[in-house]
């Protein structure tokens, strides 16, 4: 039996966290022969009653465990206290809004079982933006490839299963202003090239 932290920061998300426990539950009903999950929410300074949802899906469900910050860190740090507090053989990240929908965790565990250390999830289209905001997001990533010294990804989110040697080479890097999108590519492994396709809104 496997181990898989679904790790989920979460600001200000009340009405998101039952839901989304929902979901992932139903999804990993589907694996149960195979894979044992927990599922990791950060809590990052919510104002609203995202803790207590939080701590009353504990009571109910060992399986959820949660970090409490001191205030609000932003996505990309509450991301890394995810790796930092992970116990499983893989960790999926995603969001808490259901962006990312549950359902995808079961094609990124068959490219693991495959060997794939690094799994990340592409957006289909992208639907609902603006010409701009295509057009500057394009610009975004090809200057970028210009001055960055590794390939970082267009399109790919943070909507990902890493195994746990990621994890582990993440937690080496303990950068305050960090860009997770580029830490993914700096330490390497075994990433899958025809991405698992999903959420046009990642
Ligand atoms: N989030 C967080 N801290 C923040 C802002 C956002 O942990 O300061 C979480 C949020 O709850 C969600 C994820 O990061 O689970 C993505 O945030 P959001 O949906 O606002 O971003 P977008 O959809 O624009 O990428
Ligand atoms: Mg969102």
């Amino acid at each position: 039996m496997k181990l898989l932290t679904i790790s989920v920061p979460a600001y200000n998300e009340e009405t998101m966290i039952v839901p989304l426990y929902e979901r992932v539950v139903e999804v990993m009903d589907q694996v149960k022969e195979s894979y044992t999950f927990e599922l990791l929410f950060i809590n990052d300074g919510s104002k609203d009653g995202t803790l207590d949802q939080m701590k009353a899906l504990h009571e109910k469900d060992n399986r959820v465990v949660y970090v409490d910050l001191s205030r609000n860190y932003g996505k990309e740090v509450a991301m890394a206290a995810g790796f930092d507090y992970a116990k499983g053989d893989a960790l999926v990240t995603m969001d808490a809004d259901l962006q990312h929908p549950p359902e995808v965790i079961l094609e990124m565990l068959k490219l693991w079982e495959l060997g794939y250390e690094d799994v990340y999830a592409k957006r289909n289209r992208r639907e609902g933006e603006t010409w701009l905001k295509k057009a500057t997001s394009k610009l975004y990533y090809r200057i970028l490839q210009k001055v960055a010294r590794i390939p970082v990804l267009p399109d790919a989110g943070d909507f990902r299963l890493l195994d746990k040697r990621c994890v582990e080479a993440l937690k080496q890097m303990r950068e305050s202003n960090r860009y997770t999108k580029g830490l993914y590519s700096w330490i390497g492994f075994k990433k899958n090239r025809s991405s698992v396709r999903c959420c046009p809104s990642l």
